[in-house]
């Protein structure tokens, strides 16, 4: 298996003359990239459409060897990917970043090859025999964003293949040259038509949830999109999977070790830079230990190096783009200005190229100030104080959205009592946001809905069909 650099990598997927694609950390010109045409979109379309049958027809034996080929492809050119990765995202190489990622990419690939899909007997009592198949659907619309946009496409696309449909994927137009390079090497191994890119910003991703020829639809990304797609859908009927992020809360128990938590707590919250759609973007502390919390979580991150993401040392990055910049921006002035003590960070430095936010951790704020109650979707966490459990289980139940949620505890019965209570997809129990490829993963309320991962996660890419006789 031939090893692509990262210049024959970036050569192979870019187009002179395109529009043209920034490192986020140091704004030098990665490369350019060509967005799709409508006709383009229609004929990718037409393309994953032509190649599904014969796709659906192989046997899964077979499907789920070419998802390890695909698995060993990635780890071949895995440092040319981590690299491309690192310089358009701006996640760093080393940490739980750019690299992890790419891991990330194989681990899940094989995880998805490996997990059984039985068929189900619901009932044999001698006169009716009658079972649940998992049939393909035809193609699948794949929507993925820039927070982590290797990992995340794989999420959608291996299944995808894996149940017997084909794939158009669309990137984030933030990300693109990210989507691009892992659709690069995943065709290097896949038959043509079966996983087929389309590039572009402004009504490509509407192109494919209007297509008629498109049966399901995965995207990952805002609510505010998530509900469009439920819009545009309505005439079509695709089966959908929203993964629409959230502002996960954590909850800090009385009895909790404000010092063993620290780290926990920081990776819970900071992890990608803090864009992460299940990163804890709320932090609720009993005041009984609020003080020995804050200042702890405050000790351990100020001591994570942020910068460049080629840079080894480094394991927090910019953020992706100026957009997301703004919102940090805009809440993180919002809570100064509402008399919230700013214990970290909080004060850019805009001399310097990059978009840059220092770590920032925000204490003693009101529960309803923006930076609480909205995404802020990058490197700053509000931590509430509160006195009685029961106002902090309604806070944290009391907005629109329910991805994750975790709780912090020496005790493990009381935290999975208090979990119980919490309106969200996943709890966690003294972390926060881990993700498995053997555990299924999804929002309630706004956070959208559908699984991933896991069977649950193969069902979802797959029409449920009784063979009752
Ligand atoms: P969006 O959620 O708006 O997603 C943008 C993607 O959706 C683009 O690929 C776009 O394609 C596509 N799209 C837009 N409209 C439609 C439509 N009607 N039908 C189908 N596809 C459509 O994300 P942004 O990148 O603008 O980020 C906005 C916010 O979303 C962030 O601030 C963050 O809070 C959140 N977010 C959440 C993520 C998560 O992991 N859940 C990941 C990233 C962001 P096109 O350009 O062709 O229209």
């Amino acid at each position: 298996m031939s090893t692509l650099t990262i210049d024959s990598l970036v050569a192979a997927i870019t187009t002179p003359g395109g529009r043209e694609v920034h490192d986020p950390a140091t704004e030098a010109l990665i490369g350019t990239v060509a967005d799709s045409t409508p006709a383009e979109v229609a004929a990718a379309i037409a393309a994953a459409r032509a190649a599904q049958p014969s796709w659906a027809a192989r046997s899964d034996d077979e499907r789920r060897t070419l998802l390890h080929q695909a698995a060993d492809a990635i780890e071949a050119n895995a440092e040319a990917l981590a690299e491309l990765l690192s310089r358009e995202q701006g996640k760093p190489l080393n940490g739980p970043n750019a690299r992890f990622e790419v891991g990330g990419c194989a681990a899940w690939l094989r995880a998805t090859a490996e997990t059984p899909v039985p068929t189900e007997v619901l009932v044999d009592d001698g006169t009716t025999h009658a079972e649940l198949h998992y049939r393909p659907i035809g193609v699948v619309g794949a929507i993925t964003p820039w927070n982590w946009p290797m990992l995340i496409a794989v999420w959608q696309i291996a299944p995808s293949l894996r149940m017997g449909n084909t794939v158009v994927n669309k990137p984030s137009e933030y990300t693109t040259l990210s989507g691009l390079a892992l659709i690069h090497v995943l065709n290097t191994v896949l038959p043509a038509g079966v996983l087929v890119p389309v590039t572009g910003a402004g009504d490509v991703g509407a192109a494919i949830t209007a297509s008629a020829d498109v049966d399901k639809i995965m995207f990952t990304g805002s609510t505010k999109t998530g509900k469009k797609i439920v819009e545009t859908t309505a005439s079509n009927l695709p089966r959908i999977t929203l993964e629409l992020g959230g502002n996960d809360a954590g909850i800090v128990l009385p009895d909790a070790d404000p010092k063993a938590i620290a780290e926990g707590l920081f990776w819970g919250a900071f992890i990608n830079t803090g864009q992460t759609c299940a990163a804890m973007k709320r932090l609720y502390v009993h005041d009984s230990i609020y003080d020995e919390v804050v200042d702890a979580l405050a000790a351990f991150a100020a001591n994570v190096p942020m910068g460049v993401g080629l840079d080894e040392q480094n394991v927090l990055g910019p953020l992706q783009n100026k957009m997301q910049y703004g919102v940090v921006d805009r809440l993180v002035e919002a809570a100064k200005a509402s008399g919230a003590r700013v214990v970290l960070g909080g004060d850019p430095d805009t001399s310097k190229p990059g978009n840059f936010y220092p770590t920032t951790i925000v204490a003693d704020i009101d529960p309803q100030n923006p930076l609480v109650v909205e995404e802020q979707f990058g490197p700053a966490l509000p931590v509430i104080r509160y006195h009685d459990v029961e106002d902090a289980i309604a806070q944290a139940n009391a907005l629109e959205v329910g991805l994750g949620g975790s709780v912090w505890s020496a005790d493990r019965d009381r935290a999975r009592e208090v979990a119980a209570r919490i309106q969200a997809g996943t709890v966690w129990i003294n972390s926060h946001g881990g993700v498995d490829p053997r555990i299924p993963f999804g929002g309630v309320k706004g956070s959208g809905y559908g699984l991933e991962f896991g069977v649950e996660g193969l069902k979802g890419v797959a029409v449920p069909q009784v063979v009752n006789g």
